[in-house]
């Protein structure tokens, strides 16, 4: 596919060089003063006074510490958004990196101090050249990806609407990806992650007693072997689905049996019928053995994020110019989704869009996982994302 605009790749490029210097400067910045989800109060007023000066029509206050920019380009066209996430993780930073968090237990370990400056970059640099956009630009900054639906929050807040969004866009940094490949995919990107808290009651007694209480612990046991069940004899094995139990609390003494047993985890699914199939089984299956074993099931379900669905137009599209601007070596279409899951989900339930991981795996920083204390990719990341950026404005 050309470039239909008359911007080449080489141009587009030199024009992300020209706000890389300041680009650098942000995401240094944040992340030196990473903030917690909904705390994101010194970044978006950062942000603010950024696209203030730029020119743009700032809103902020969208979802308590969101902001978002609009860039009316001078030609008639769509109305494309562009999204980016400001919240960062309660981790000790360990990077050793000279711009380190100077908050204790506060880090950028997933990337979004990059998400955030990369779009920044992109503003300024379409700002430069407003009179060749055909149509409108939404830069949209949302607090609280990390586990507090701060894009739900942004959606509810109508930012895809006043003008009425018609396809969106976001980046991740993507350590599993070497640095400089971008990994596209259409259909299902992520999973959707549910959570839940199951509370199991039977009756204590003397450990030396037990026909004399309900054992909380033994039937508890039972039932968190027989969820594995779900998924190994009620799962299509060619369908993906995770069932995680992350805690499990019961008992005060050696020798009580005890009363109570409370665990917690998630499910993740690929599939949005599964996902609605599974919260069922999971309720069945403990409310019937919590039966057999004497137990009183008290369940707390959770809905959280959705699955992450890419649209196909919106991929190809994007992958197309990608592979135009980087070269056919820097694409890869990605074979199966990731089951790791992101907020960016609940902007793709109401427009067709593209969720897009830039590769930042090399032998230093982008050597540790997201939300690892070392996690630190390299910054050359960003060029790729803004250029990118830029030729979908344009496009
Ligand atoms: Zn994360
Ligand atoms: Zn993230």
């Amino acid at each position: 596919m050309p470039l239909t605009t008359p911007f080449t790749p080489d141009m587009i490029h030199s024009l992300t060089l020209s706000v890389y210097e300041d680009v650098v400067k942000l995401r240094r910045l944040f992340h030196e003063n990473p903030e917690l989800g909904f705390e994101e109060y010194h970044t978006s007023s950062v942000i603010e006074k950024y696209l203030t000066d730029l020119g743009l029509d700032v809103i902020t206050g969208v979802a308590k510490t969101g902001v978002v920019g609009i860039l009316h380009g001078q030609k008639q066209g769509p109305v494309i958004a562009f999204r980016a996430d400001m919240d960062a993780l309660p981790i000790q930073e360990e990077t050793g990196a000279a711009f380190s968090s100077k908050k204790q237990n506060v880090m950028h370990a997933c990337g979004h101090d990059i998400h955030t400056a990369m779009l920044l970059g992109a503003a300024k640099a379409l700002s430069q050249i407003k009179e060749q956009i055909p149509g409108t630009i939404k830069f949209i900054f949302q607090p609280a990806e990390e586990m507090l639906a701060g894009g739900k929050h942004m959606v509810q807040d109508d930012v895809l609407k006043n003008p009425e969004v018609d396809a969106i866009y976001g980046f991740h940094v993507w350590p599993d990806l070497p640095l400089g490949q971008i990994g596209f995919k259409s259909g299902p990107l992520m999973a959707s992650m549910d959570s839940f808290e199951v509370t199991l009651k039977g009756k204590s007694g003397h450990g030396a007693a037990p026909h004399q209480g309900v054992d909380a612990i033994v039937g508890g046991s039972h039932i968190i072997t027989g969820l594995q069940s779900i998924i190994s004899r009620e799962t299509d094995p060619v369908d993906s689905v995770v069932l995680t139990i992350g805690t499990l609390t019961a008992g005060s003494g050696f020798n009580i049996i005890p009363e109570k047993a409370t665990f917690k985890g998630t499910i993740r699914t690929i599939k949005d019928e599964t996902r609605q199939r599974v919260a069922k089984d999971f309720t069945r299956i403990i409310d019937g053995m919590g039966a057999a074993l004497r137990l009183e099931a008290d369940i707390h379900y959770q809905f959280g994020y959705p699955v992450t669905n890419n649209a196909k137009e919106q991929v190809n599209h994007a992958s197309q110019l990608a592979e135009k601007l980087f070269g056919e070596r820097a694409i890869v279409q990605l074979e199966n989704p990731s089951m790791a899951s992101e907020d960016f989900s609940f902007y793709l339930e109401q427009v067709p869009g593209a969720f897009i991981f830039l590769g930042v795996q090399d032998d230093q920083g982008g050597a540790y996982k997201l939300h690892n204390e070392k996690f630190l990719p390299d910054e050359r990341v960003m060029k790729y994302g803004i250029s990118l950026y830029i030729a979908l404005a344009l496009q």
